[in-house]
C-alpha cells in the first residue's frame, strides 16, 4: 500500500502542534483523513486529543474559542477564522434510547476513542510524530470500497439507530459497497431508525440520494427506505404492464434517481415522482397497464412525506411542483411555452428538463427517439422565446398598473383586469410588448 498522503492545512496543524508542545497527545481524526487517503479535500479538520476540555481552553485561552459542545468534550477554536473541534478523546456511556449516549467519558488513548466511532475508514486518526492510527483496518476497507462497522454490527446499531442511514449515505457518496455483515445487521435492525429523530434521519437521506451510488443503495435496500418512507413499499416490484417501461416501479425509481443531477431537490422528486403509481393502475382489454392521475397522487404524497420529515419549505415546494408537474407534455406552440413559463417560471421549467430526461432514462427504448426530440424541441423553443423581448408574467410588460392609472383607469380591480389582458394579447403574439403599442391597446380596452 503507497505512502499515506496526508497534508494537514496549517490552521489545523497549528492546533495539533500547540497541543503538543504543551505534552499533550493530539491528532486529526475521522472524515478528514479518510477524505486525504482517498484523495479528496477534506472540508474540515477535526482533532481528538488526551487533554481535558479545560486543558483545551487554557492550551488556547489566547485564541477564540466556541464552547458549544463542552458537555461531550468538544470546544472549537478559531485559528485564522477557521474553526476547528477539538474533542477529548471520549467512549459513550449507556445507550438507552438506540439516540443519545446518556453520558460521556473520557479516556486516555486514541484507540478507545476510535473503538466507538461508526465506520472503519471513520476510525482514523493522524499526527506527523506518530503517523497513522488504523486500529480496525480502515486503510483496507477504503481500497477495497467497504463499509464496515467498527466493532459487533448489531451493537453498533442499537446504539444509535441513525448509523444505518450513515452506511448507506458513506456507500452512495463514495460508491463502495456494505460489507457482509454490517449489511445484514442493517436489514435486521433497520426498525431502529423508528428511534432516530425525523431531521436527522432526513439530512442523511438527502446526502445518501445525492451520492454516485444512489442506485445500488436503492435497490439494494428497499427494506430500509420502507421504513422511513412505508409509502414507498407497494412500489416495491410493482409491474407496470406497459411498452414505455423495462422497469417495475421501484427499480424504474432508483434508475431514475441515479439519472438526475446530483440536487437534493431533483433526486427527491425522482425518489417520489412515481410513489403513487400503484393506487392508480389499471389495465386496458389488451392488457395494458396504466396509471391515470398519478402525478397528482404522487404529489399529494410527495407533500405528506416531506412534510412529516420536517423538510424546510422551500425544497418541499419545488418538490411537490415538479413532482406534480413531470408527466406533462410540454407545450409545442409559442402562446403555450409562454404561458407555462409564465406559471411555473423560468428556473421551474429549468428543472423540469432535468425531471424529464432522468425520467425517460429510466424507462424502455420504446419511442426514446421521440422523447428526446420533444426535448430538443421545447428547449429550441424557450431559447427563441428568451432571445424576445418577452414576456411570461404581467411584470415582464412594459406598462404597469401606475401608468394605466396616469392615463385614467380608477385604481382598483380594473387595472388588474387591463395588465391580464395586455399579457393574454402580447403572449398570443397578437400585440407587440413596447410601451406605445401597449398603452394604445390599453386605451382602447378601457370602458
Ligand atoms: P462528512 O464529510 O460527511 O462530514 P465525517 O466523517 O466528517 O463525514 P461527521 O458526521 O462530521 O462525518 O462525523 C465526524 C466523525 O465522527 C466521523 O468520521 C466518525 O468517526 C464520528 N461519528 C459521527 N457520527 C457518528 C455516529 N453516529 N456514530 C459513531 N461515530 C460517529
Ligand atoms: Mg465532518
Amino acid at each position: 500500500m503507497k505512502k499515506p498522503a496526508i497534508l494537514i492545512p496549517p490552521y489545523a496543524l497549528t492546533v495539533v502542534e500547540r497541543l503538543a508542545q504543551f505534552g499533550y497527545e493530539a491528532y486529526v481524526v475521522g472524515g478528514c483523513v479518510r477524505d486525504s487517503l482517498l484523495g479528496i479535500t477534506p472540508k474540515d479538520w477535526d482533532v481528538c486529543t488526551n487533554a481535558t476540555p479545560q486543558q483545551v481552553l487554557r492550551v488556547f485561552r489566547r485564541m477564540p474559542v466556541i464552547k458549544t459542545g463542552l458537555k461531550h468534550g468538544t470546544v472549537t477554536v478559531m485559528v485564522n477564522h477557521e474553526p476547528v473541534e477539538v474533542t477529548t478523546f471520549r467512549v459513550d456511556g449507556e445507550y438507552t434510547d438506540n439516540r443519545h449516549p446518556d453520558e460521556v467519558i473520557f479516556v486516555s488513548h486514541v484507540e478507545e476513542d476510535l473503538a466507538r466511532r461508526d465506520f472503519t475508514i471513520n476510525a482514523m486518526a493522524y499526527n506527523p510524530a506518530r503517523g497513522l492510527v488504523d486500529a480496525f483496518g480502515g486503510q483496507e476497507d477504503l481500497a477495497a470500497g467497504l463499509i464496515r462497522c467498527v466493532g459487533e454490527p448489531d451493537d453498533r446499531f442499537n446504539e444509535d439507530g441513525l448509523r444505518i442511514m450513515r452506511a448507506l449515505r458513506f456507500a452512495a457518496r463514495f460508491d463502495f459497497g456494505i460489507e457482509a455483515e454490517t449489511a445484514f445487521a442493517i436489514r435486521r435492525n433497520r426498525h431502529l431508525l423508528e428511534n432516530v429523530s425525523v431531521e436527522r434521519i432526513y439530512k442523511e437521506l438527502k446526502g445518501m440520494l445525492v451520492g454516485k451510488g444512489a442506485l445500488g443503495m436503492l435497490l439494494a435496500f428497499p427494506d430500509v427506505m420502507a421504513v422511513i418512507m412505508p409509502e414507498l413499499a407497494p412500489s416495491f416490484g410493482f409491474e407496470q404492464h406497459n411498452p414505455h417501461h423495462r422497469y417495475d416501479v421501484w427499480t424504474h425509481t432508483a434508475y431514475a434517481v441515479q439519472a438526475a443531477p446530483a440536487e437534493e431537490a431533483l433526486r427527491l422528486v425522482m425518489l417520489l415522482h412515481d410513489i403513487g403509481k400503484p393506487s392508480c393502475y389499471t389495465q386496458d382489454e389488451a392488457g395494458v397497464g396504466h396509471f391515470y392521475g398519478h402525478p397528482a397522487v404522487s404529489a399529494d404524497m410527495a407533500y405528506a412525506i416531506l412534510t412529516r420529515l420536517k423538510s424546510d419549505n422551500a425544497t418541499l415546494a419545488r418538490v411537490v411542483t415538479l413532482v406534480r408537474e413531470h408527466d406533462n407534455p410540454f407545450p409545442t406552440t409559442r402562446a403555450g411555452m409562454r404561458r407555462c413559463i409564465g406559471r411555473l417560471g423560468e428556473e421551474v421549467v429549468a428543472q423540469l428538463f432535468d425531471v424529464k430526461r432522468a425520467d425517460y432514462a429510466a424507462q424502455a427504448d420504446y419511442e426514446q427517439a421521440e422523447k428526446k426530440a420533444d426535448l430538443r424541441e421545447a428547449a429550441l423553443l424557450i431559447e427563441e422565446l428568451m432571445e424576445e423581448e418577452h414576456a411570461f408574467t404581467i411584470k415582464d410588460l412594459h406598462i404597469n398598473g401606475r401608468d394605466l392609472m396616469a392615463m385614467g383607469v380608477p385604481a382598483g380591480p380594473e387595472v388588474g383586469r387591463i395588465l391580464k389582458a395586455l399579457l393574454a394579447e402580447v403572449q398570443e403574439d397578437a400585440l407587440e410588448n413596447a410601451a406605445a403599442s401597449l398603452a394604445a391597446r390599453a386605451r382602447e380596452l378601457m370602458l
